[in-house]
């Protein structure tokens, strides 16, 4: 069993820590104020070669694996930053990279790792499914060489600071397939060209995310943007799901990291009562629990990432990383703002920003009930409860 990583892999955290210490605590906080995206952010991490990492080297990329994409991941939470608006480019590439044809890797994965096209928009929820994908209906009726698509998509990120979009539509009515998973396709849309086709809506959250509601309104998709066969898109975005519980674990983990860090900073500073209030044990135990927490969950995501990497079953030990470090991470904002007193709710101590920014993942991009469902059924044999 081997619990250290390689020398690469602490190389890669290092550089990674080095170029966010160039975009400080003040930088994320003045975006958050103005609602702005981190476009100098996300060009310095490009122009490193950081968000190109799971690309082959064939294609001009870093070739690297799960394990230090979501080493990437981590230290941008773990620096005060938040890796949101950037991640999809990581974490959605699974899909081209296992499903798609020759022609379109080499047609988009070059341009993808130099930064020249933008691929971090990925459409699948829909306002009248929710988290039960496989009653979306938006839908791509095949016309001679293209798709028409109608429908409508809610929460979509980041589709105005990018080229190009995954989206998961229907393709076969669900009153005509075997299984509601069958009759869904992935497909590649230009967002460049979409015009009025297509409109986008930006949709104001509790944090800073760009995110929206989109309508297609007959936006047409050349047929050679399928991503793989007409009707096992579901099965294409279930095969990436591991890769993307992995990754999200890693952002929990950098934020909890985030928070333990600071707040045992403070509570060794702040002294109240003529002591440090990390001397009260009030105060020590729940950082040492949250401390404890996030490093068993570091071990889950370690062992999924590593599965995940030599191509073995992971299902299981993703989904649990991800559940565990979202919920560590979340115990952890709570502590931070407890230690933090009333300073935790001031915006320029940065605690409530990283607050907002955490809750986010016990709901998205899977909620943690859905994991443990997946647990429960797939992992214990118990009842289906849907
Ligand atoms: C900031 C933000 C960014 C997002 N970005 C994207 C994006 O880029 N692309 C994209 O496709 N989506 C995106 N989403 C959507 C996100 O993935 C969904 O919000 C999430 O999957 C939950 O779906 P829902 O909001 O429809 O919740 P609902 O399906 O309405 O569920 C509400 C609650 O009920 C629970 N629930 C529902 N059914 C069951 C059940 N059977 N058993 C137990 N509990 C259940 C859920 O767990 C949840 O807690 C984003 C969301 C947010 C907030």
């Amino acid at each position: 069993m081997e619990f250290g990583l390689t020398e690469r892999q602490e190389q890669i955290r290092g550089e990674v820590r080095a170029l966010c210490r160039r975009f400080p605590s003040e930088y994320w906080r003045r975006l958050d104020a103005e609602r702005r995206y981190p476009d100098e952010f996300v060009r310095a991490m490009t122009d490193a070669g950081w968000l190109a990492v799971l690309i082959p080297r064939e294609y001009g990329g870093g070739g690297l694996g799960t394990l230090e994409a979501g080493l990437i991941l981590e230290e941008i939470n773990r620096s005060g930053g938040n890796a949101q608006p950037c991640h999809a480019q990581i974490y959605i590439m699974g899909a081209l990279l296992h499903h798609a044809g020759d022609d379109h890797k080499r047609r988009y994965l070059p341009a993808i790792a130099t930064g020249e096209l933008r691929l971090q928009a990925f459409a699948v929820t829909e306002p009248d499914a929710g988290t039960d994908t496989t009653r979306i209906s938006t839908f791509a009726e095949r016309r001679g060489d293209r798709y028409v698509v109608h429908g409508r998509k809610i929460f979509i990120s980041r589709v105005q600071h990018s080229d190009l979009m995954l989206l998961l539509a229907r393709t076969t009515p669900l009153d005509r397939v075997k299984t509601r998973s069958h009759g869904l396709s992935l497909f590649l849309v230009d967002l460049r060209t979409a015009g009025d086709r297509l409109r986008v809506t930006p949709i104001k959250t509790m944090l800073n995310n760009e995110t929206n509601e989109l309508v297609f309104d007959g936006l047409e998709i050349p047929a050679e943007n399928r991503i793989g066969e007409e009707g096992l898109g579901f099965s294409y975005i279930l095969s990436g799901m591991n890769a993307e519980r992995v990754l999200i674990a890693s952002e929990c983990i950098g934020d909890g990291a985030y928070f333990i860090e600071h707040a045992t900073r403070r509570a060794t500073d702040r002294v109240v009562f003529e002591r440090p209030i990390g001397q009260n044990q009030g105060v020590q135990f729940p950082i040492a629990r949250a401390y404890m927490a996030l490093e068993a969950a570091r071990l889950m995501r370690d062992k999924a990432a590593t599965l995940f990497d030599r191509d073995a079953p992971c299902g299981a030990e993703a989904n649990m990383a991800k559940y565990l470090a979202s919920e560590a991470a979340w115990d952890a904002a709570n502590v931070a703002m407890t230690t933090f007193g009333g300073y935790g709710m001031a915006v320029e101590y940065d605690i409530e920003r990283k607050f907002r920014e955490s809750r986010l993942h016990l709901v998205a991009p899977v909620s943690n009930n859905l994991v443990l469902s997946f647990v429960g059924q797939h992992v214990l044999g118990l009842p289906r409860s849907f």
